[in-house]
């Protein structure tokens, strides 16, 4: 059998907290345990917000935690002409097309479907894409991307799903209600969701999965928010002839009011908890992962 390969895959737009230490916790004793590798790799494809203090900071934390990596560090913005080119693959078997619509015109959209009938949201909330981008005529669509106007690449996803058909994926974790096993891919929840953008060619679903199939990664472990996200990533493997990994999703790190921690909580931040003097078995403790 391969070697089993891991990878933890934070975005340095902030300080890591004890959800991560949860995430990059468990990958790094899951790898252990299977005899396998673990690599890290910087999801900063978002450059105003990344920054190398951020990354600086991540493997200051992850080392203070006890955990290593494999090197070099896969930075995602060092490979925008990698996600090109998927880009460009996609749209040569026309499973994409440009849309137009600024943020207030969708919320437009939205709020007036809202009123005739409740609009559908994705996993996470947001409402669909309402949009008639779609049927554009081709000519409209060169005639506005010439003319230099902004646009989202997005999805056809029921033409996406009738050429790829029905996809499933292992669960060795679980979903948000409990779901292990074999998990059928919902990707119509998500609508056509936006694969690149013309200032950022590529989107958080597109380079996952062709990074986790570049570094030959074969055991996915990451928190459970991700869950269903796990259905865009079947397709575009599909779609893209990539293998599928392994998923693990793990139950999240939770504040005391229960909701999910975010980057700017210093309670829970490992630096702010290390300046306090918390040990990292400590923190081990704290996420419920044992030593
Ligand atoms: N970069 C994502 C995050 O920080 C994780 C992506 C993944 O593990 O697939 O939430």
């Amino acid at each position: 059998m391969p070697q089993p390969v891991f990878r933890f895959a934070p975005s340095p737009n902030g300080h890591l907290h004890l959800g991560h230490a949860l995430s990059a916790l468990l990958n790094f004793d899951l790898a252990r345990a299977a005899g396998g590798r673990l690599l890290l790799r910087m999801e900063d494809i978002d450059t105003a917000r990344c920054r190398p203090e951020f990354e600086a900071a991540i493997f200051e934390d992850l080392a203070w935690l006890g955990i290593s990596w494999e090197q070099p560090v896969r930075r995602q913005s060092e490979h925008f002409a990698r996600y090109r080119a998927a880009l460009a693959k996609l749209d040569a078997i026309r499973m994409t097309f440009p849309s137009f619509e600024s943020r207030a015109e969708l919320i437009h959209l939205v709020g007036d479907r809202d009123v005739r009938e409740r609009w559908p949201r994705d996993p996470d909330g947001v409402p669909l894409y309402p949009g008639a981008a779609r049927q554009m005529k081709e000519p409209d669509r060169q005639a506005r991307i010439a003319r230099g106007e902004p646009y989202a690449i997005r999805l056809d996803i029921e033409k996406a799903m009738e050429w790829v058909g029905p996809l499933r994926w292992n669960e060795t974790g679980a979903g948000p209600g409990g779901e292990r096993g074999e998990i059928a891919a919902d990707p119509a929840a998500w609508g056509d969701v936006i694969v690149g953008r013309k200032e950022t060619p590529t989107s958080y679903h597109l380079s996952v999965v062709i990074d986790d199939a570049l570094q030959g990664v074969t055991h996915v472990v990451r928190g459970q928010d991700l869950f269903w996200a796990t259905s865009v990533h079947r397709v575009l493997q599909a779609l893209l002839d990539l293998p599928a990994p392994e998923y693990h999703h793990h139950r999240l790190v939770l504040d005391a009011d229960g909701r999910k921690l975010s980057k700017s909580t210093a309670a829970t931040g490992l630096r702010e908890l290390r300046a306090q003097g918390v040990t990292p078995a400590d923190v081990r403790r704290l996420v419920n992962v044992a030593l």
